[in-house]
C-alpha cells in the first residue's frame, strides 16, 4: 500500500512531467472511482491545463485551470506516463493530454479520482480531515498535538486526520527510531519523547523518499521504486538481529495489528518511570 514516500515521489514526477500538459480526452473504465458522474467529470476536466501536483498523506492534488483532481491509489496501482505506444491494459481511467501524451491510472484494488472545483477543496469530505504531512511535523507541532492526549502511539501515528501519510510500512522502522513501543502510551510521553519521535518520523521517511519510494510500486515511467528490503531496519524482518544491539526482532499482536519490534530498544516504560500525573 503506499504510504507517504511514494505518493509524494509520484507526486513530484507528475508535477516535473505534467505541469503546462491540457487534458484533451478522458477515459473512464471504473466509474465507480469517481464522485461525480462520467459525463460531469469529463466535462469539468477536458480543456483543463496542469498547473501544479503535490501530495497530501496518501493523496494527490492535481491542480489544474478548471479546479482539481484528486487521487488516491487505495492498496496500490500505478501512474503510467504514456507516449505514444498502445496503453496499458490494466486501467480504470486514462487522461489524454493534447500532446499525444496520456495519463494512464490503475488500481490493483479500489482507488479514487474524485473532481473538486476551484475554491471549493475545503469541502471535499476525504482530504479535509487530513493532518499535516508527517515529514512537515516540527517538534513543536507534535509535541502540541501529544500533550494531554491518551491513547496508543501506534495508532495516533497511524490515524490520518493526526498525521499525514503514514502506514503499516513505515510505522515499525519509526518506533524502533524513536525507541518506543508501539503500546506506549501518548500521556507517558514527555516533551524530549516527542522530539526523539519527530526526528524518527522524518529519518523513518527521508530515505524511501529519496529512493523513490518502495520497491513494490512503481514510478511514472514504470520503474520498480528503488527503497528495497534491505533498507528496512527492522519491519517485517522478524528473527534477525537488531541493527544497534543484535537482539532478535520480534513479531508481536499489538491490537488488532501486527508490530516488529526490537524487544531491547523497544522496551515500555515502566510505570516507575511514568512521571506523576497532575
Ligand atoms: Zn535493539
Amino acid at each position: 500500500m503506499p504510504e507517504l514516500p511514494e505518493i509524494m515521489s509520484r507526486a513530484r514526477e507528475m508535477n516535473r512531467a505534467l505541469v503546462g500538459k491540457r487534458i484533451a480526452g478522458i477515459e473512464v473504465v471504473q466509474p465507480k472511482c469517481l464522485n461525480v458522474p462520467v459525463k460531469k467529470f469529463a466535462a469539468s476536466l477536458v480543456g483543463a491545463r496542469i498547473a501544479a501536483v503535490t501530495s497530501r498523506g496518501k493523496w494527490i492534488f492535481v491542480e489544474t485551470t478548471k479546479g482539481w483532481l484528486l487521487l488516491n491509489l487505495g492498496m496500490g496501482g500505478e501512474l503510467l506516463l504514456v507516449k505514444g505506444g498502445p496503453l496499458p491494459e490494466k486501467r480504470r481511467l486514462v487522461f489524454r493530454f493534447t500532446d499525444r501524451t496520456s495519463l494512464a491510472v490503475n488500481f490493483w484494488w479500489f482507488g479514487y479520482a474524485h473532481y473538486v472545483a476551484p475554491e471549493r477543496l475545503d469541502r471535499h469530505e476525504m482530504t479535509k480531515i487530513l493532518g499535516p504531512n508527517a515529514i512537515d511535523l516540527s517538534a513543536k507541532d507534535l509535541w502540541a498535538m501529544v500533550k494531554g492526549r491518551r491513547g496508543g502511539v501506534k495508532s495516533f501515528l497511524l490515524d490520518q486526520s493526526q498525521i499525514a501519510g503514514i502506514g503499516n510500512a513505515y510505522i515499525h522502522d519509526i518506533l524502533y527510531l524513536a525507541g518506543l513501543h508501539p503500546l506506549e502510551t501518548l500521556d507517558s510521553l514527555g516533551e524530549e519523547d516527542v522530539a526523539r519521535l519527530g526526528e524518527a518520523i522524518r529519518a523513518g521517511l527521508l530515505p524511501a523518499i529519496k529512493k523513490g519510494g518502495a520497491f513494490y510500486e512503481r514510478n511514472l515511467y514504470g520503474r520498480k521504486g528503488g527503497f528495497v528490503k534491505e533498507d528496512i531496519l527492522i519491519g517485517y524482518r522478524p528473527g534477525e538481529p537488531c541493527p544497534k544491539c543484535k537482539t532478535a526482532i520480534e513479531k508481536i499482536k499489538t491490537g488488532g495489528t501486527s508490530s516488529f519490534i526490537c524487544p531491547t530498544c523497544q522496551r515500555r516504560k515502566g510505570k516507575k518511570q511514568r512521571r506523576p500525573r497532575r
